[in-house]
């Protein structure tokens, strides 16, 4: 699906729409069990997946996340589809070799699938941005697929840290031990801080797959009022709408 993009504080932000469908495979439940304690609307979740391109008035590039890889890939026992990412870099006119920076929110296949397709580098150029505490704490399996292959390009960062001026990672843990997000401006890019709705109407409604529950509602509170103190935006993963203000 096609979202528009937006410009903040002096950059273009594109929302690459990689994938759009409900969980399949083991992971599946129903919402209720995904989101206790949340109010559920709708009967079935289908999510969208997305990964973003930030531009700064310099033209250097980043992409926030990678998305859910080709029809190989570890997501690909879950995932609805395989990832459309390559596409929607090319719709928004930026080849792989133009990728200056990636920051990969966190681990998770859905998530950092994209990086390494066969074994190669996807984004030859670019420095990889991690957390620390996600690298110390990945699976052999994780580390095989993804860290290890970018050798060199991988630049692990413990806390914030500047990815270009204007835009820094911040370490917000607790979906995974080194979890990150970005900030640009007024907006953050969540990743899985936040993957539904329900939890910007309760920031303390947990997801089954969150590794430390009760880090990661603590993450979404200080997040979520933070935004809204700065009457601000987040740029979400999984929302059917890339962009979604906090007030
Ligand atoms: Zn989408
Ligand atoms: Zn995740």
């Amino acid at each position: 699906m096609r979202h528009e993009p937006r410009i903040v504080a002096g950059v273009e932000v594109f929302p690459l729409c990689d994938a759009v469908g409900p969980m399949g495979g083991d992971v599946w439940r129903p919402l209720p069990e995904l989101f206790p304690g949340g109010v559920h609307e709708d009967a079935e979740w289908i999510l969208h997946f997305h990964c973003y391109l930030l531009r700064d008035a310099a033209g250097r590039t980043v992409l926030v996340d990678t998305g859910v890889g080709p029809e190989d890939s570890p997501a690909a026992s879950w995932a609805p589809a395989p990832g459309a990412l390559g596409a929607e870099l090319t719709r928004v006119g930026v080849t792989p070799e133009e990728v200056d920076a990636v920051v990969i929110t966190h681990l998770h296949s859905d998530h950092a699938s994209g990086a390494v397709v066969g074994g190669v580098p996807a984004f030859p150029n670019a420095r990889h941005l991690l957390q620390r505490a996600e690298v110390d704490t990945a699976s052999e399996a994780v580390l095989d697929h993804v860290v290890r292959p970018l050798g060199e390009r991988v630049r692990v960062v413990d806390g914030p840290a500047e990815v270009l001026p204007g835009i820094r990672v911040l370490h917000a843990p607790g979906h995974t031990p080194g979890h990150q997000v970005v900030q640009v401006g007024e907006l953050t890019l969540t990743g899985d801080v936040v993957l539904h709705p329900v939890q910007l109407a309760d920031p303390k409604v947990p997801y089954l797959y969150d590794a430390d529950p009760e880090q990661a509602a603590a993450t979404r509170v200080e997040l979520l009022e933070r935004v809204r103190a700065e009457n601000g935006l987040i740029a979400t993963a999984h929302f059917a709408e890339p962009f979604t203000p906090v007030r």
